[in-house]
């Protein structure tokens, strides 16, 4: 029964799922269809006011348009490549400072500044490292747009105790409204203006967090800035837990 409803729920998941990305993409679609028939109806009627200036104008928004589509399906595509998954022995450390000098630039030119605390020693994770990266430049640039010039970006991670490891984006932006709150994670949720955000990083995030085993933990008030903490289970504490199951029993002898 219970299994049941799991599916039911999934099968629903996947129609407004569906139902979300059909209409996501269709209105780019749109707009690049108008700009094409309107283009062509012009050059067919041979209207002479189209010049080179004009004809570019008609590119560049059928571009922009097919930029958004591609952005989408490519988002898109992580959901469904759940079996692209490589396991790495993974120093984190590596991870963040190889996100920063994805980002550097923009930091830089948004004059943000940004602050790095790792701890000395940090136990490894598993799981692919590539996806870890996605998730913590998604954060990053999730906080760059939350930010005015001249903001501050505070990236950290701990893991003391030795059986999570806990990663930290933090910056000084305007915040996540309460009623905003319980739909980060759905996908094609934004509140970012149309060409800017697909309202899909927080649900991939997600998504590859689930896969090794972790959490997303998001804080956040309006004014005050917002936290997104990433808790990744420990190398060691998954062994530990793989050594307590019961191996198999033995043969019975005849
Ligand atoms: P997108 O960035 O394309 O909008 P996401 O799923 O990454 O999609 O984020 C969904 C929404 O969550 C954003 O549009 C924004 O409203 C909110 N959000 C995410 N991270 C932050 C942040 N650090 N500060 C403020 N709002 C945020």
């Amino acid at each position: 029964m219970e299994e049941t409803m799991i599916q039911t729920d999934k099968l629903s998941a996947l129609g407004i799922m569906a139902s979300s990305f059909a209409h996501e993409v269709n209105n780019p679609l749109a707009t690049i269809n108008v700009y094409a028939e309107d283009l062509i109806d012009r050059i067919q009627a041979g209207d002479e006011d189209l010049d080179e200036d004009e004809m570019e104008h008609y590119l560049r928004k059928i571009k922009e348009n097919t930029e958004r589509c591609k952005r989408i399906t490519g988002n898109l595509l992580n959901f469904s490549r759940k079996n692209d998954w490589t396991e790495d022995h993974i120093h984190v450390r590596e991870i963040i400072e190889n996100s920063i000098s994805l980002v550097e630039h923009q930091l830089k030119k948004r004059r943000i500044q940004l602050e790095l605390h790792v701890d000395e020693t940090l136990p490894a994770v598993n799981g692919d490292g590539l996806k870890l990266m996605q998730v913590i430049v998604n954060l990053i640039n999730n906080a760059v747009d939350a930010m005015e010039p001249e903001g501050r970006l505070v990236v950290s991670a701990s893991g003391s105790n030795g059986e999570l490891v806990s990663i930290k984006v933090t910056d000084s932006g305007h915040g996540i409204p309460a009623e905003a709150m319980d739909k980060l994670f759905d996908p094609f949720f934004t509140t970012k203006p149309i060409g800017k955000g697909t309202g899909l990083g927080l649900s991939v995030c997600y998504g590859i967090i689930q896969q090794f085993g972790g959490n997303i933990i998001i804080d956040s008030k309006p004014s005050d800035g917002t936290t997104v903490e990433i808790q990744l289970p420990a190398e060691s504490s998954l062994k530990a837990e793989r050594d307590l199951e019961p191996g198999p029993m033995p043969a019975e002898r005849p």
